[in-house]
């Protein structure tokens, strides 16, 4: 029979990437408050170092891996590091991912890149070399942050769709390639969640109105509400669970 501790992650290491703020920093403290111990990920040493200050003053073990997700080499001597000097990466949160907004017919080539090169590439890339680790050990956690854009469009935004819907896709794939060495590879679709990326959606009265007429629990979602899914696919509570995204987004994709 399964045990109460089911959801806990006590003894276990996360690698959380874009993990500097919003979703990411959210999830990072959401997994260390259920016990891991977390290494977080992004570019900048300085707003890494600040989060790890604030998550050692509040108790957690954390430490910080600054790599650029797009740059496969930097993510393979990351990841190395990563095993070699604190120990097995057990759960991967692939987070990191940027938005870029305009009109299909006048997107430039570089904001196209740009968003299949972070929000596409960089999940497989930090997912194989995290799984590469994770195979020979069988066991591990892969959680790939998707979207409700992994489902549905929106005007202005159809690179960015496709590069989630191609996460999905690709979550899809690492499950059915790497579930029989022990592995659980999900998804995880926010809806709409007010961060730093959100901020000209957020600031625009006109657009929370739509969304909160448009959401079935008629709001935008506060990021901590991520923290229960992210804990499940990363906890022993889903270890028969492989594929599969869970949306977490107050209904907006389940309702016209
Ligand atoms: P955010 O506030 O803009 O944070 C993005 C994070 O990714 C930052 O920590 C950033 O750190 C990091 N990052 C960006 N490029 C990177 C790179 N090349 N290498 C390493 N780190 C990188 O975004 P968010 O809203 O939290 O979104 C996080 C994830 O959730 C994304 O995948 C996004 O698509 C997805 N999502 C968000 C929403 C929402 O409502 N906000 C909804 C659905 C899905 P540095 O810039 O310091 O490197």
């Amino acid at each position: 029979m399964p045990h109460p501790d089911l959801f806990s992650l006590s003894g276990t290491r996360a690698l959380v990437t874009g993990a500097s703020r919003g979703i990411g920093l959210t999830l990072a403290k959401g997994l260390a408050l259920y016990g891991a111990e977390i290494v977080l990920n992004g570019r900048h040493a300085e707003s890494l170092d600040a989060v790890q200050r604030d998550f050692n003053s509040a108790g957690f073990k954390a430490s910080t891996a600054v790599f650029d997700v797009t740059d496969q080499d930097a993510v393979i001597d990351g990841v190395a590091a990563i095993e070699r000097d604190r120990g097995p990466i057990d759960i991967l949160i692939n987070n990191a991912g940027i938005q870029r907004r305009a009109p299909l017919e006048e997107f430039t080539r570089k904001d196209w890149d740009d968003l299949i090169s972070t929000n596409l590439n960089a999940v497989f890339f930090v997912g194989q070399a995290v799984a590469r680790h994770m195979i020979p050990r069988g066991r591990g956690k892969i959680v790939n942050i998707c979207s409700v854009q992994s489902d549905l469009a929106r005007p202005g935004i159809a690179p960015y769709t496709a590069t989630k819907g191609a996460v999905k896709n690709l979550t899809k794939g690492m499950a059915t390639d790497w579930a029989r060495y022990g592995l659980q590879i999900n998804g995880l679709a926010p809806g709409y969640f007010a961060t730093e990326m959100n901020q000209k959606l957020v600031s625009d009265e006109a657009f929370t109105e739509w969304l909160c007429k448009r959401t079935p629990a008629g709001r935008w979602g506060q990021v901590e509400e991520l923290v229960g899914a992210a804990v499940f696919l990363s906890s022993s509570a889903s270890s028969f669970v492989n594929g599969q995204m869970l949306t977490v987004d107050g209904g907006i994709t389940v309702s016209l």
